[in-house]
């Protein structure tokens, strides 16, 4: 509970690195390894030991450092049954929890932008790891999966407790805002929200971590079901899948 620490932090152009740190078994997890030097440059400035690596899906950008950083620390490595996931020593699936520092994890699989997508949820510090499936006021794009498959994904996220934390693979927040507007522009809470994160890009500043709250009324990808998005979109008696599909795609040619 109180003993557990987030350590957030930059990596590569845009992705972040976090570390989850136990103060009172001294160990300490990586979630993803985007970037070797730039995850052991964090646990230095820390002071930190690493232990473990979470993997949450195979592209090169979250597991690219675990070679490096297992051969340097013998850190176990946890991760998705894939095999073209080099280095794991346990394989986790929908619905199984482990034990992290005597804390537990739970695995919720969010596959659509990779099959193999796997989220890690904290329940008792409530806080989740949604790497490419959430992101602050967007979602990813959906490589792998259908867009009705990652829409099922984001709906399981939604079902977590509000005042959940959510940290995310990448800083694409402003982006995002932009076209969050273009759906949902008279949202009065986006529109604040998304000059917020406006000034605080123009300080360089991260706009991560989020919560779940603050997604679910913001994040259209999480509001196919708003009947002003509806309205905004034509699709008053379409699916919750088919509005989220539709938002989807006006985003990957936006
Ligand atoms: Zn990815
Ligand atoms: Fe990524």
């Amino acid at each position: 509970m109180g003993n557990i620490e987030f350590f957030q932090f930059n990596c590569l152009d845009d992705n972040f690195g976090v570390l989850v740190h136990s103060s009172s078994t001294g160990e300490t997890a990586s979630i993803d390894a985007p970037d070797a030097s730039a995850v052991a440059a964090a646990l230095d400035e820390k002071g930190w030991k690493l232990t473990h690596i979470l993997v949450t899906h195979h592209h090169a950008d979250h597991t690219q450092g675990v070679g490096p950083l297992k051969e340097k620390t013998g850190c176990q490595v946890i991760g998705p049954d894939n095999p073209s996931i080099s280095n794991l020593d346990q394989t986790v699936s929908d619905g199984d929890s482990f034990q992290f520092a005597g804390e537990t994890v739970n695995v919720i699989a969010t596959p659509g932008h990779t099959l193999d997508m796997i989220n890690f949820h904290f329940p008792a510090q409530k806080v989740v790891f949604t790497a490419d499936t959430l992101f602050a006021l967007g979602c990813g794009r959906v490589f792998e999966g259908t867009p009705h498959q990652m829409w099922d994904s984001l709906e399981k996220l939604t079902k977590l407790p509000p005042d959940t934390t959510i940290y995310c693979g990448h800083e694409y927040t402003l982006a995002n805002a932009k076209f969050a507007l273009t759906v949902d522009g008279t949202n009065a809470e986006l529109v604040a929200r998304a000059a917020e994160i406006e000034a605080l890009r123009a300080q360089d500043k991260p706009t991560l971590p989020t919560t779940l709250d603050v997604e679910l009324r913001t994040n259209p990808f999480l509001r196919p079901a708003d009947p002003q998005i509806r309205k905004n979109l034509g699709m008053e008696n379409a699916s919750d899948a088919d509005v989220f599909a539709e938002i989807r795609k006006r985003k990957d040619n936006a």
